[in-house]
């Protein structure tokens, strides 16, 4: 795939809408796929209004549309930011702060024994955020968790309402 920046933007939405550039064809060709979605109608993963469930000014959590595991969520800073090494101390705080109250309320809610963080932003342009997954009882402790299989999400009202409760 050629350098993406020489289309416009209706171009690229024309080729996300037949399938044939991804999110990935976006980061590689150093356009963040976290904005382009935002800017362009949540043409690339879709509407995540039933899947939030935090949002303020500065943050929106929304659980993980291909999760790694029931409960994976991720946290997604508003404002444009390549990676972790671009934030500033202010956010990086606020982050780690409202990551650990939505792993708590994740553990709890999905009675996971334990949650992981990670963030791995990487290629030429990214959207920063953090990964929150659980690891559950029947699981081996360690890394294997960050690359579990992805599996299909499946909605779970009750359990996204409570969150969201409990989050307020
Ligand atoms: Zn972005």
């Amino acid at each position: 795939m050629d350098n993406l920046k020489q289309f416009s933007n209706e171009e690229i939405v024309k080729l996300i809408k037949e399938n044939k550039i991804s999110g990935a064809d976006l980061t590689d060709s150093g356009i963040c796929p976290t904005c382009f979605n935002n800017e362009n109608d949540k043409i690339l993963f879709g509407d995540d209004t039933d899947k939030t469930i935090y949002e303020d000014e500065k943050f929106k959590c929304i659980l993980v549309g291909n999760p790694r595991a029931q409960g994976h969520a991720a946290i997604f800073t508003k404002k444009h930011f390549k990676d972790m090494f671009e934030i500033d101390d202010e956010i990086c705080k606020e982050i780690f702060v409202l990551s650990k109250r939505i792993m708590k309320v994740i553990k709890e809610v999905y009675n996971a024994e334990s949650v992981y963080l990670c963030t791995m932003c990487d290629g030429p342009m990214n959207h920063f955020h953090v990964q929150l997954i659980p690891r559950y009882s029947y699981e081996k402790r360690g890394s294997k968790n960050f690359v579990k299989p992805r599996m299909e999400y499946m909605e779970d009202k009750e359990k996204l309402e409570t969150i969201k409760n409990m989050l307020k």
